[in-house]
């Protein structure tokens, strides 16, 4: 079963999580081969995203924050955009979407960022949004801050980890089709210093391209001796360890000597699982938003109204009464102009 676990340095300003996802991992990919395995996506963007779905669960396990946090690539490669949408109870979805060949063992630029122009962005979307209230959206490039191009997704999440939390962190992480697991380790804050949770509030950190130039704020970072010492310990974890072994025993061959303190894990209904969010309702409010010219066109033309959902495989099935009770169903309407009635 899939499992996030957290952990503490007992004394020290370091926590940590790890997310094994399993049997929601396998589930994302069998519903995007469907039956015959036709649809599956080529073994580098299965990885990828997988990267991203476990990135997902620690980014949203390390806030509080009651919503969806949404891990999306924008590519100027073959994958165009690359999605992991993780709510606050750790649910989670995940898809890409594909033109064109990938070559076998493609690299994170040749998938994504083939011109530099390849973005990475984290929205951390309020359930129950106030009116007016806007979700939080940080945008960071694909390169570092010499331009060069990052070859590791968790590379281009540090960056970002640094830019709109001002704390340390490394993450590794790692996917094949069995598995997507990620470590994060990261610095604490202290004395309240900035945090996520804390950002909704600041708007857009979009940070553009270099690491901006807050001196200050970059004297704190990497001088944290034990963070140092923790973290060098977590990057000596090997892609195939990551993969194969149980958390347990990667906690205790990386940090042994530590002084490690483990929470209760949250698997099952706590943990990380699949589950998408689309509904009949949902579709047919989009196609409400396409305005019922536009939905007459397309029933003209093909008889009814097909929508599948890219994260579940569901299809959705409208035939011209379904679409007619759409657009007649009270509130249905866009509002007509007042002066008639
Ligand atoms: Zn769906």
């Amino acid at each position: 079963m899939s499992e996030l676990h957290r952990f503490i340095f007992d004394g020290l300003p370091v926590r940590g999580m790890v997310v094994r996802l399993t049997d929601a991992w396998q589930e994302i990919l069998r519903r995007r081969a469907g039956p015959t395995g036709a649809g599956a996506h080529p073994q580098a963007v299965r990885e990828l995203l997988g990267e991203m779905a476990a990135a997902g669960v620690l980014m949203q396990g390390n806030i509080k924050f009651n919503g969806a946090l949404v891990l999306q690539i924008f590519g100027d490669g073959p994958v165009k955009v690359a999605v992991a949408e993780v709510q606050s109870d750790l649910s989670l979805r995940a898809t890409a979407t594909v033109v064109g060949g990938v070559p076998a063992g493609a690299s994170l630029s040749q998938l994504v960022n083939r011109g530099n122009q390849g973005r990475c962005a984290i929205t951390l979307d309020p359930q129950d949004r106030l009116p007016g209230q806007q979700a939080y959206q940080g945008v960071v490039p694909l390169f570092g801050d010499r331009h060069e191009p990052l070859e590791r997704l968790s590379e281009v999440l540090e960056h970002y980890m640094l830019q709109s939390e001002q704390l340390d962190t490394t993450l590794v992480l790692a996917a094949d089709d069995r598995v997507a697991a990620g470590l994060l380790i990261q610095r604490l804050p202290v004395q309240g210093q900035n945090n996520l949770a804390g950002i909704g509030a600041q708007g857009s950190a979009d940070a553009g391209g270099d690491a901006g130039g807050d001196v200050s704020r970059e004297d704190c970072i990497g001088l944290d001796e034990h963070y140092n010492r923790i973290s060098v310990l977590a990057r000596s974890l090997q892609r195939e360890e990551l993969l194969t072994l149980d958390v347990d025993t990667i906690l205790r061959r990386l940090f042994w000597e530590e002084p490690l303190l483990r929470f209760e894990p949250q698997v099952g209904d706590h943990g990380p699982r699949f589950a998408c969010s689309c509904s009949r309702e949902r579709v047919a409010r989009m196609i409400r938003g396409l305005g019922q010219a536009e939905a007459e066109g397309i029933l003209a033309e093909r008889g009814h109204i097909e929508v599948g959902c890219d994260f579940c495989g569901q299809q959705y099935h409208f035939d011209p009464v379904d679409a007619a009770q759409i657009f007649s169903a009270p509130g249905g309407q866009p509002p007509v102009n007042p002066q008639v009635h």
